[in-house]
């Protein structure tokens, strides 16, 4: 897989030392990160990158499509590298956790749907919302 520097050069997008920082901030979560995650992380490796750079900059690369934007309604826009294997998401609303899935029968009861509606499917997105169980 070609690394968000490679995809951002791919496309010409003009990597300065800052936007190359975030781009290795990125490439290296594991998890969904908001800007103010990225801009501690970020910062943490060069003080002189602004809060204002990330957003500018975690901007620049979701209109490339570099970057993925997720809505887990909690007001929070967070970001995930747009090239990951396809997967869903589990918000846990009590600790704010966010659990990755596949589901082979939800992706084809999509397909299938998708189909008798007379369409091919592109892609789709779903965010399950629950509360542990009490076991
Ligand atoms: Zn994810």
């Amino acid at each position: 897989m070609d690394t968000i520097i490679d995809r951002c050069e791919a496309q010409g997008l003009r990597l300065t030392e800052q936007r190359r920082t975030i781009a290795t901030v990125l490439e290296d979560a594991d998890d969904h990160p908001d800007v103010e995650e990225l801009y501690a992380r970020a910062s943490s490796i060069d003080p002189r990158i602004s809060l204002a750079t990330v957003y500018r900059t975690v901007k620049l690369f979701e209109e490339a499509g570099i970057l993925e934007k997720l809505d887990f309604r909690d007001g929070r826009a967070r970001y995930e590298d747009a090239d990951r294997d396809h997967h869903d998401h589990l918000i846990d609303l009590h600790s704010g956790e966010v659990i990755e899935f596949v589901d082979e029968e939800i992706e084809a009861l999509q397909e299938r749907i998708a189909e008798k509606l007379g369409y091919e499917l592109k892609g789709h997105r779903l965010e399950l919302y629950g509360v542990p169980r009490k076991s």
